[in-house]
């Protein structure tokens, strides 16, 4: 049983990395999905204000029309009023003239607007565009490196998944179940530690029976409590030097 353990610990520092390394691969993914997200919104963005811009364009030629019909209305009203014969008829054509005049003021303050809004917005255009230019090709860089990064980890995890069937075939299937279902039920460590009496998993105490048969190491030895698999501590003593090219891995 012994060496089932620690087969099983090396099995489980593989499995550890191989969910690092599926962790780091989906942070990338993330991130890029993240900054595309992004780009595609200042697009949008950009499109709605290109939009916009053409309405109030748009509106501007419209004012412009006005302004030249209420002027030659107002040319037509002054030319009438060197004609008119009587006062009340004067009266008249004068107050139509006023009107005009502030209609003609009104409009051109209207169209001052506009134009105001037509130079704000090409200038915001100006800068979107810009922008969308800048984070394009930092996209691009970026998407370059995680391809290569991504690559790399897919390698990494190829040569683990191998390693890893290895391991699985070493194993007896009844302890191997045994390790599956713990890990299925609770990601992070199946096998941990028994030392000084307690589960290093949980910290809870060990019957002292069960601890005299943990450190005799013949038997399967789960955990009362967090009913992980339980290994003599002093028995993984030399078990990184088995371990080629592989790092301890944080447990989470
Ligand atoms: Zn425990």
């Amino acid at each position: 049983m012994k060496e089932q353990l620690a087969l099983l610990r090396e099995l489980q520092r593989i499995d550890l990395q191989l969910d690092e390394l599926e962790d780091q691969k989906d942070d990338i993914q993330e991130k890029l999905e993240e900054n595309r997200g992004f780009l595609d919104k200042l697009i949008d963005d950009l499109e709605n204000q290109k939009k916009e811009l053409e309405e109030v364009k748009s509106l501007r030629r419209q004012k412009k029309d006005d302004i030249e019909q209420t002027r030659s209305q107002l040319a037509d009203r002054q030319e009438k009023l060197k004609a008119v014969s009587t006062q009340k008829e004067f009266g008249a054509v004068e107050t139509e003239i006023d009107v005009l005049k502030k209609n003609l003021e009104q409009t051109q303050e209207e169209a001052l607007h506009l134009d105001e809004s037509i130079e704000s917005t090409e200038q915001s255009i100006e800068e979107k565009e810009e922008k969308i230019v800048q984070l394009r090709e930092g996209i691009a860089s970026e998407v370059a490196d995680a391809e290569q990064q991504l690559a790399e980890l897919d390698e990494e995890i190829e040569a683990r998944h191998d390693r890893q069937d290895e391991a699985r075939e070493e194993v007896s299937k009844r302890v191997l179940h045994k390790y599956d279902f713990i890990r299925s039920r609770r990601p992070g460590l199946a096998i941990v530690p028994a030392k000084d009496g307690h589960c290093e998993g949980c910290f809870m105490a060990i019957p002292p029976q069960q601890f005299i048969e943990i450190q005799r190491g013949e038997t399967l030895e789960i955990c009362p409590s967090c009913q992980r698999i339980l290994y003599f501590w002093e028995h993984a003593l030399d078990d990184e030097d088995k371990v080629e090219g592989s790092e301890p891995v944080e447990a989470g």
